[in-house]
């Protein structure tokens, strides 16, 4: 087990000042136009895949850091630069880690490759579990995946929506039922490999924030895929739901809202993301307040400006502090017996939103108009208390945890 470390090891370290670099100078100022086009920004990624920072390789090797801050620190700088166009770059890893925790070694050789492409023809994923009716409740899910057994091929069948890279993905992942009867213990995951019939693209979202990532609805009308396709296996699938199936007879608790168990592991990476969008902001805040002058001295001059800017760093390095302990704790099999890894995602998103909107305020009429970039990052932040569970979900995950009352 490694150490918890609040210092970057040197090789760390470089990894970081290369994402800066990147985030700097190829997405950083190509934000604005993505934003207003509201379309995913190929060019960008290809320049990432180029790089090598499109790629699993680059995700694996962040992901299985001993210290766990890998990821953090990687997802901290690419939103820094710009968190829509970040999120167009690390949207397939979420859906490439679904099938790395769930898929045998062959589906993870079969199927992360073609979520990635390669850098002369890039590809995207997308993980689709949110349905209309099932966003924190992720139970009332209704997309169902059937067994034709005479064919070994499943039918899906349903709707999915605000799906990252949904319709324009290579391969999506499509969370579904597969036993009403065990909630969410009765989901399995599938893999939609590439130009299946019956998969579509429904409604593309136009967004408040985070505009250039891509997020539609995806509608399964009979998909058939091959039973290859389910991650894990059927014959994992078969033990999964027959242990489940014994639970619920010995009065095992209905499992409901899974959403709120779920991904504690991967929250971090959301915090950090975080993280990214509210130091971005700090940044530019603080900047100004030193040159924006008015009655006859700088701005920070004044203890109102000054006190909110120290109020906004010190948020921001807790938020940090947060995630990276969560992130280690992850890493190296700690239990969350506080939650915090929910924790880490509550204060950081919220730090976000409140240093945006603080940002936005010190940098006064400019602040409010796209001449200047606080006024995205303050749009983009509303996200992170949003996807990945919703800030009163990761309430409700660390009162339960603490309390061990079903709290609602
Ligand atoms: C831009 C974007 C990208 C996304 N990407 C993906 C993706 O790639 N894949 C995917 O599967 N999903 C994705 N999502 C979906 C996202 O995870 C859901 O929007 C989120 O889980 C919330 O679900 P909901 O929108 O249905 O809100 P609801 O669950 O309807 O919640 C509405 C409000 O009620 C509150 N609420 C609900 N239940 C409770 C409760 N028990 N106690 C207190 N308050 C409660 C919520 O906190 C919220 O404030 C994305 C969403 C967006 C906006």
């Amino acid at each position: 087990m490694a150490e918890f470390t609040m210092e970057l090891n040197d090789e760390q370290k470089e990894v970081r000042d290369w994402l800066h670099g990147f985030a700097a100078d190829v997405i950083r100022p190509a934000a604005a136009e993505w934003d207003e086009r509201e379309e995913t920004p190929w060019p960008v990624i290809q320049e990432a895949a180029k790089v090598g920072i499109y790629s699993l390789d680059f995700y694996a090797q962040q992901y299985f850091d001993p210290t766990g801050l890998g990821i953090p620190m990687a997802m901290e700088e690419l939103f820094w630069g710009d968190a829509g166009i970040a999120l167009s770059i690390v949207g397939t890893g979420l859906a490439a880690v679904g099938v790395l925790a769930n898929g045998t070694e062959e589906q993870i050789g079969t199927w992360i490759p073609q979520m990635y492409g390669d850098a002369n023809d890039v590809k995207v994923a997308a993980f689709c579990s949110s349905e209309p009716d099932a966003g924190s409740d992720v139970a009332s899910m209704r997309t169902k995946a059937v067994y034709d057994e005479a064919k070994d091929e499943w039918v899906l069948n349903g709707t999915k929506t605000w799906a990252t890279n949904g319709g324009i993905a290579n391969v999506h992942v499509v969370v579904a039922v597969v036993d009403p009867e065990l909630g969410s213990k009765g989901h399995a995951s599938f893999i939609v490999p590439p130009n299946t019939p019956g998969l579509s693209q429904g409604q593309k979202f136009k967004k408040h924030g985070i505009r250039a990532s891509h997020t539609a609805e995806v509608v399964l009308e009979d998909v058939r895929i091959p039973g290859s396709c389910l991650l894990g296996g059927k014959e994992k699938l078969d033990e999964r739901l027959a242990r489940a199936r014994e639970r619920a007879k010995q009065g095992g608790e209905r499992v409901k809202n899974a959403a709120m168990a779920t991904f504690e592991a991967s929250r971090p990476a959301v915090g950090a993301m975080a993280v990214g969008t509210a130091r971005a902001a700090y940044e530019v805040a603080l900047d100004y307040a030193k040159t924006r002058s008015q009655f006859g001295r700088p701005i920070i001059d004044n203890q109102g400006v000054a006190f909110q800017l120290a109020d906004m760093r010190t948020s921001i390095d807790a938020a940090r502090l947060l995630v990276w302990r969560a992130s280690w704790m992850a890493i190296n099999g700690k239990q969350f017996t506080a939650a915090e890894g929910s924790m880490s995602k509550l204060f950081a998103s919220e730090t976000a939103k409140k240093v945006t909107a603080q940002a936005v305020q010190i940098l006064g009429g400019n602040g409010y108009t796209r001449e200047y970039p606080v006024e995205r990052m303050h749009r983009d932040a509303a996200i992170y208390t949003i996807f990945e569970g919703t800030s009163e979900i990761q309430r409700l995950v660390i009162a339960r945890t603490l309390s061990g009352m079903p709290i609602r």
